[in-house]
């Protein structure tokens, strides 16, 4: 087992017996679950919806190539920049590069999960460019140096008395804070921020091809503030999250607030196509659109996982998971946690790295139920573990044990042989590793032949 893997293992043992810790996920998590219901009655049929979200998403990546360069051909025209970036590194040294040429040391920044992946604000640290999250669940975590937890609420772990403790430690204020007083002077620090800027960064919730625009869904407003007020704007967004056409927003943005948050429609929705066009009061003077692979076109290529690239990052496949809310967000250790990261993660940065994620899962399929572009996600965990066997990652010991099991379940007289006491004894010696985590495996007393046999004798 890799180091990585046992760090897994330790960190959700532990946060699994942390029932202060589960009661505040399962309060968060039964807020979602009440409001949810609510979002979906904007649906006629709510299977309809999902499918064509499906066909939507499946359309655009398998013409990702010529969506890409549509987007390119338009964006550019309005006088936007697009740079394409392979990797981290590239996305990073890009923005480094930006940054110096506009002499950029303070920078606001809106939730994105894709500046996570590239561990943006701790590159930019390092070389002395202050970056603020202005998302107020973001700048908690950042405020307590953690990273998100939830890809959609960054710290649902935290309740409001840790908040108003954290903001008394780091912020000086009194203590006990109601949750609209702590808003207030999250509000009040970040203010300020906005002006000071000279580059505001977000994400993108859909790269639109056909208008060559970006959406960016939000509640606070503040990523429309990071985009007005600083006078270079840079996206930075993967390149999955293509959609073709501007009217596919309707279908994309009450879906992406229903199975999100248990909106009816998130409370901004913009569509930023370019920097300040003439005559237009607002803007940025320049705008970049960071497009970035970092190993998503090897998902592409791979016909059973392409479909995970149609995620849209609603995170209610977290909420639904019976692990993720045992173990939480941190325990697995990646950007992307719950189903969709045990998906991805193992394919964006390495099999054997992060093929222990795909086996953190019961296979109960309550993530592929409830997600609104219906990913297979347990059958896609279920390939993850599949390709890692096929790739030869298993120990001599599970693939001696597992032989075993396999020429004795063929063989009818070897399993009649021997009772089920001796039976679960050399089962459970094969399967040591699997006795660790898991009830004992036990045999039944009688043989299924022997079971037959009473059965046609009862009869
Ligand atoms: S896989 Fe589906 S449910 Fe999970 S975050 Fe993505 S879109 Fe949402």
């Amino acid at each position: 087992m890799t180091e990585r893997a046992e760090i897994f293992k330790a960190k959700s043992a532990i946060k699994s017996a942390d029932l202060e810790h589960r009661h505040k996920i399962n309060f968060n998590i039964g807020k979602y679950n009440d409001a949810v219901p609510q979002g979906k009655k904007q649906f006629e049929d709510n299977n309809l919806v999902k499918e064509r979200a499906k066909n939507i998403k499946w359309s655009a990546l398998e013409k990702l190539d010529q969506h890409l360069e549509e987007f390119e051909m338009h964006f550019t025209a309005r006088g936007g920049k697009v740079i394409w970036a392979d990797n981290s590194q590239e996305a990073l040294d890009e923005i480094l590069s930006i940054c110096k040429e506009k002499k950029c040391t303070s920078i606001v920044k809106s939730k994105s999960m894709v500046t996570e992946e590239i561990q943006l604000n701790h590159f930019l640290k390092e070389h002395g460019i202050q970056s603020v999250e202005t998302d107020l669940g973001e700048y908690i975590q950042q405020l307590d140096d953690e990273p998100p937890y939830h890809i959609v609420t960054p710290a649902m772990h935290k309740n409001k008395e840790d908040v108003a403790k954290l903001f008394e430690n780091k912020l000086g204020t009194p203590s006990k804070l109601s949750p609209r007083e702590l808003t207030l002077v999250a509000r009040e620090n970040l203010r300020d921020k906005y002006v000071e800027a000279e580059i505001g960064i977000t994400g993108a919730n859909f790269v639109v091809s056909d208008i060559g625009g970006i959406a960016v869904t939000e509640n606070e407003g503040n990523a429309r503030l990071s985009t007005a007020w600083p006078k270079t704007h840079i996206v930075i967004v993967g390149i999955e999250k293509m959609i073709p056409s501007v009217t596919d927003l309707a279908l994309f943005w009450p879906l992406l607030a229903t199975y999100g948050t248990g909106q009816k429609v998130t409370v901004y929705n913009s569509i930023i196509s370019g920097p300040r066009q003439p005559g237009e009061t607002d803007g940025p003077e320049d705008m970049y659109v960071i497009l970035l692979d970092n190993n998503r076109t090897n998902i592409l290529a791979n016909a059973i996982q392409r479909e995970s690239l149609y995620c849209i990052r609603c995170g209610a496949c977290l909420n639904a998971c019976p692990v993720y809310k045992n173990i939480g967000g941190h325990a697995y250790g990646t950007t992307y946690s719950g189903p969709i990261g045990s998906v991805i993660t193992p394919n964006l940065k390495g099999l054997e790295e992060y093929k222990h994620l795909s086996y953190a899962s019961s296979l109960c399929g309550a993530c592929t139920e409830v997600c609104p572009v219906k990913i297979n996600l347990h059958q896609l965990l279920l390939a993850n573990r599949n390709a890692s066997v096929e790739e030869g990652m298993t120990t001599l010991a599970e693939r001696l044990a597992w032989k075993t099991w396999k020429v004795a379940s063929l063989n009818r007289r070897m399993m009649n042989k021997g009772n089920g006491k001796l039976k679960s004894k050399v089962v459970t010696t094969l399967f040591k590793e699997w006795n660790k985590q898991h009830t004992p495996l036990s045999f039944s007393k009688k043989t299924f032949n022997e079971m037959w046999k009473d059965k046609q004798n009862l009869k």
